[in-house]
């Protein structure tokens, strides 16, 4: 059979039943998911080096002929050991392979190899161990010279798979229907879409790769511009309600919530309040390092929304955050009578001065009535059969943006087809306002900067594994004291890759090993969500010393008697997302510590994690992350909140004003994209597709 971009990968060459579901594993099911598999890093084998020239320590490329190989066993270790002479026009040069005699097969005297790899050396001088190689003139080059991608991979596939199995199929890239206007691509001076994709894969030179990188991005930075003005188009078609500002129940209000409100706090209140006095839809964006005190802030606006008899709902990623938001909530409306209700895939309940509601039933009437005033809930709120009376203010919680379909269905949800909710979005994610503004479009954007006053600062420790013991007393002592610890792990189970660490294997230790006499409990992804909830519930009671759990706990999670966050394997997380980790403690009155727990002894990693021992601010961390990645990497882990991008980057400001002015001038031609029917078929594609974290 003819092989095209959407035929199945088991249909090609070498791909079994045992690689087709390892490559189902890496998101590829079809040949066009291979092709936009890119690589997140590039071997520069682009020079090559005389043999004559080698020196220990290089990481090159040289092309010679066999003079000898032979299969050898070692008489100590009992290990086979192929050993080969390769030489070229300056000199010979001695590579050795361990365990993989077939090499000596397929290898014979008089061929011409390309060897690349580090170069080590012996008392005859330098040599190659284990290098990869290829026959040259055999269809060879992908794996030993010039640029050679490298991709992430599954336990079971290799790089050397993936470069044969992209090479095989790369000439179908012809096939793709270019949805980017050819004026476009001819303005903006980028690569077609069959050019770029061979390009990313497969590039000669390093300016492919930046050509390549460009035309890619650009595609997908022009997707989230087509989007957010889209949006912004269309919400200059409704009206929101006026929600007056009530100014003396506001300040008593405020009063009475125990601490002083920063100045950005206060700044950011008055203008999300400024703008609900509008008719005009409030679009604004609430950016606040973790910890920065977002929550509070909404609360005001959701109070006034109360006070004016209307309705207003909080949207939050993950059912433990519903909760903590919704107790949180509750304590603070219930003196001034207002009701607040839960919603989750899970459960329903209505809060009032004067009883609880639990049926779901009753609840959803509770709330189409417009008796309950603020609703909590995660995105089944958007997804079962919710009706409002009168809904004027949304507000989603660690999470980007509202996705296309998110508001139209909201705004489905608040009456008339002529008016549409206030929407506040707020973000832990460190973008500066001029980047927001230029990926948002018409999106308004508050910062809150400050933190609250007497926060100590954490103290950030990276810690070898000779410090684990004293590791472990400090925390005892500080659980003596009444405190409590969160203890972070990469993996749920445990690994059969060497070492990593999992949430299983660490409770099992903790708990019967290290610390028998203290209250243990773990917390993962697989685990049922009442269990989780209860959990968290017992850790924030204090019932639970220490909680073990994966990156679940990484959003928004408030548990202010927690002082020591724990972090094992930390060389595997992003900068960005530590940050996050760390900022679940520190959020009371007591000192702090975040401990950085790592086995690799990587000089990069190491200096990594050091900059966020020196380190407090979001930001800087966030740029951080991308110099400290390295030029080869071409994206990473960081942009939360973008799913969609996988190769642009966020803080790519020029190529992302170059995206917007081109979709500012497509809308001025023509509205309705009608003239460009593959680029309109594209943005349907995408209004489609729901973002969630
Ligand atoms: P985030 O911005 O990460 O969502 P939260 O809103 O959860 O942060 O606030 C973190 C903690 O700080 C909460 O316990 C909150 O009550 C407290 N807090 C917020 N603002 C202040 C303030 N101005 N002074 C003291 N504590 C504050
Ligand atoms: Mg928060």
């Amino acid at each position: 059979m003819s092989i095209t971009l959407s035929t199945s990968i088991k249909e090609l060459n070498k791909v079994g039943a045992s690689t087709a579901r390892l490559l189902r594993l890496i998101g590829v099911e079809v040949v066009e998911d291979l092709l936009f598999y890119y690589p997140f890093r590039y071997d520069d084998f682009t020079q090559v080096t005389p043999i004559i020239a080698l020196r220990p320590g290089m990481v090159t490329n040289v092309v010679g002929f066999v003079e000898l190989i032979q299969n050898k066993r070692s008489p100590v270790k009992r290990m086979n050991i192929t050993e080969a002479l390769i030489s070229d026009d300056t000199g010979m040069v001695k590579v050795i392979w361990f365990n993989q005699p077939f090499i000596s097969k397929s290898v014979s005297i008089g061929s011409k190899l390309s060897i690349s790899g580090n170069v080590d050396n012996d008392y005859s001088g330098p040599l190659f161990k284990s290098p990869s190689f290829e026959i040259v003139g055999n269809g060879g080059g992908t794996n030993t010279q010039g640029l050679v991608p490298n991709y992430h991979l599954t336990q079971g596939l290799t790089q050397k798979q993936l470069r044969f199995l992209i090479n095989q199929i790369l000439h179908l890239s012809d096939n793709f229907h270019d949805w980017l206007p050819w004026e476009i691509i001819e303005r903006s001076g980028l690569l077609p879409l069959p050019e770029a994709i061979k390009k990313i894969h497969f590039p000669k030179v390093k300016s492919d790769l930046t050509e390549a990188k460009k035309r890619l991005s650009f595609n997908e930075l022009f997707l989230i511009q087509l989007q957010s003005q889209a949006i912004a188009i269309e919400s200059k078609e409704y009206l929101a309600p006026i929600i007056k500002f009530k100014q003396e129940e506001t300040k008593s209000f405020v009063d009475k919530i125990g601490f002083t409100l920063t100045n950005d706090q206060k700044k950011a209140a008055w203008q999300i309040i400024q703008d609900l006095e509008s008719d005009k839809p409030m679009m604004r964006l609430l950016e606040g390092d973790v910890g920065s005190g977002k929550t509070i802030t909404a609360i005001i606006a959701m109070y006034n929304v109360a006070l004016n008899d209307h309705q207003a709902v909080l949207m939050v990623p993950t059912e433990i955050l519903a909760h903590q938001h919704f107790n949180n909530i509750v304590k603070m409306l219930a003196p001034y009578n207002i009701d607040v209700a839960l919603v989750t895939s899970k459960e329903s309940k209505v809060i009032s001065s004067n009883e609880e509601v639990n049926k779901k039933n009753d609840v959803l009437k509770l709330i189409s009535e417009g008796t309950v005033k603020v609703i909590i809930g995660t995105h089944a709120l958007i997804q079962t059969a919710v009706e409002f009376k009168n809904l004027s203010l949304a507000i989603i919680d660690e999470q980007h943006r509202f996705g296309v379909e998110q508001r139209k269905k909201l705004i489905e949800k608040s009456g008339d087809d002529k008016t549409m909710p206030h929407l506040l979005s707020m973000t832990a994610t460190p973008i500066p306002r001029s980047l927001a503004l230029a990926i948002y479009g018409d999106l308004d954007v508050s910062i809150i900067k400050e933190m609250p006053k007497g926060r100590k600062k954490i103290l950030t420790q990276v810690i070898p594994e000779e410090g684990r013991s004293f590791a472990y007393r400090f925390i005892k002592e500080e659980i003596d004291k009444g405190r409590q610890v969160f203890v972070v792990c990469p993996l749920i189970d445990i690994s059969d890759k060497l070492g990593v660490k999992s949430v299983k294997e660490e409770y099992r230790k903790l708990n019967e090993e290290v610390f028998p006499e203290l209250k243990i409990e773990m917390l993962h992804g697989k685990m049922k969500k009442e269990e989780k909830i209860e959990i968290m519930k017992d850790f924030v009671s204090n019932k639970i010393n220490i909680l073990v759990s994966t990156s679940v706990i990484e959003v928004g999670v408030d548990v202010p008697n927690s002082t020591i966050m724990l972090i094992e394997g930390s060389e595997r997380f992003g900068l960005s997302q530590l940050h996050q980790f760390r900022g679940r403690v520190g959020r009371g009155e007591h000192q702090s510590y975040c401990f950085l727990f790592t086995d690799s002894n990587q000089e990069v990693a190491l200096t990594r994690l050091n900059v966020l021992a020196d380190c407090d601010d979001g930001f800087a961390l966030a740029q951080a992350d991308l110099k400290l990645r390295g030029p080869g990497e071409v994206y990473g882990t960081m942009q939360k909140g973008f799913p969609e991008l996988k190769i642009a980057s966020l803080f790519d400001y020029d190529l992302m004003k170059l995206a917007k002015n081109e979709v500012s001038q497509l809308f001025t031609q023509d509205k309705s994209l009608s003239t460009w029917p593959e680029l309109k078929e594209k943005s349907e594609e995408m209004k489609k597709a729901v973002h969630l974290e």
